[in-house]
């Protein structure tokens, strides 16, 4: 798979994919001109066939028409095809969620509580456009502690990445650690009541993104508000940078300094930006 990914590029593979699902016994030949994957294909095949999907970070675009087709070549000849394809080591930004994406109002535990920060959506997309791997890492001990369940934290998820979306701007992943090491508190779950390896700033959640996305740590950046944060990212050996939002650094429980201090997601975004043009590529 990785030597076919590194000559054809995965639109290429996934259309081929698709004529050969067109093709099999079963499937309804349309008499229209042109069809579709969503309206035309995928409809016909489920239910006859079998049909997976899986989240990729790599580049994927419909080039059905010669305008895209056009945009698809150009990414082709500047490397930007290649550059996506997680045969290739990733740049990452981390971002922690609440006080640095979300307006901090203490244990959110439910989608209507949840607001973007301004400059966010429009920073996010700017990151996407440059090429970095945007993963979210967050502690959501509300979870172990019974005052947000599962599906909640999911509908949550759900609006912010819908919100991102009215932005052109989405997060290749999100990492959260649903535990919480102390017991006593009404409601809780007891099976997440543990000491994991993932709670901030314990480096879990990153090693993980490391393994799913292919990243290159030593040209990736943590953006937080809050000491755990910045700990998280020397722990990694992340380069860091503490926002002037939610707790702005302010929460005491950790004497770490950050690489940099910035007053909002926005300019964290800019100076990422900014000091990765220093990097040789
Ligand atoms: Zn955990």
């Amino acid at each position: 798979m990785t030597d076919i990914l590194q000559i054809f590029p995965p639109t290429l593979i996934l259309t081929a994919c698709i004529i050969k699902i067109w093709s099999m016994p079963g499937c309804i030949v349309s008499k229209k001109k042109y069809w579709g994957r969503g309206k035309d294909i995928f409809p016909s095949v489920v239910g006859k066939h079998c049909l997976r999907g899986y989240k990729s970070p790599e580049y994927i675009k419909d080039c059905g028409t010669p305008e895209r087709l056009d945009g698809v070549c150009a990414d082709f000849l500047t490397g930007k095809i290649a550059r996506a394809s997680l045969c290739h080591k990733q740049m990452a930004v981390f971002v922690d969620r609440d006080g640095t994406l979300n307006l901090e109002v203490g244990h959110l535990c439910s989608a209507e509580q949840l607001e973007l920060l301004p400059y966010v959506g429009a920073n996010i997309s700017r990151l996407n456009k440059a090429g970095y791997r945007v993963c979210v890492v967050t502690n959501q001990p509300v979870i172990a502690r019974g005052g947000c369940s599962d599906s909640e934290l999911k509908k949550i998820h759900n609006k912010f990445e819908t919100l991102l979306g009215e932005y052109g701007a989405y997060v290749d992943r999100i990492y959260s650690c649903p535990h919480h090491p102390d017991r006593g508190f009404v409601g809780e779950r007891p099976e997440l009541k543990i000491n994991c390896n993932c709670r901030k700033p314990k480096t879990g959640m990153i090693e993980k993104a490391v393994k799913d996305l292919n990243i290159d740590i030593s040209r990736s950046w943590m953006i937080g508000d809050t000491t755990t944060d910045i700990l998280l990212a020397q722990n990694a050996g992340l380069r860091s940078v503490l926002v002037k939002t939610g707790y702005a650094g302010l929460d005491k429980k950790y004497p770490v300094i950050p690489d940099y201090t910035v007053q909002h997601f926005g300019e964290a975004v800019a100076l990422i930006l900014d000091q990765s043009k220093n990097l040789v590529m």
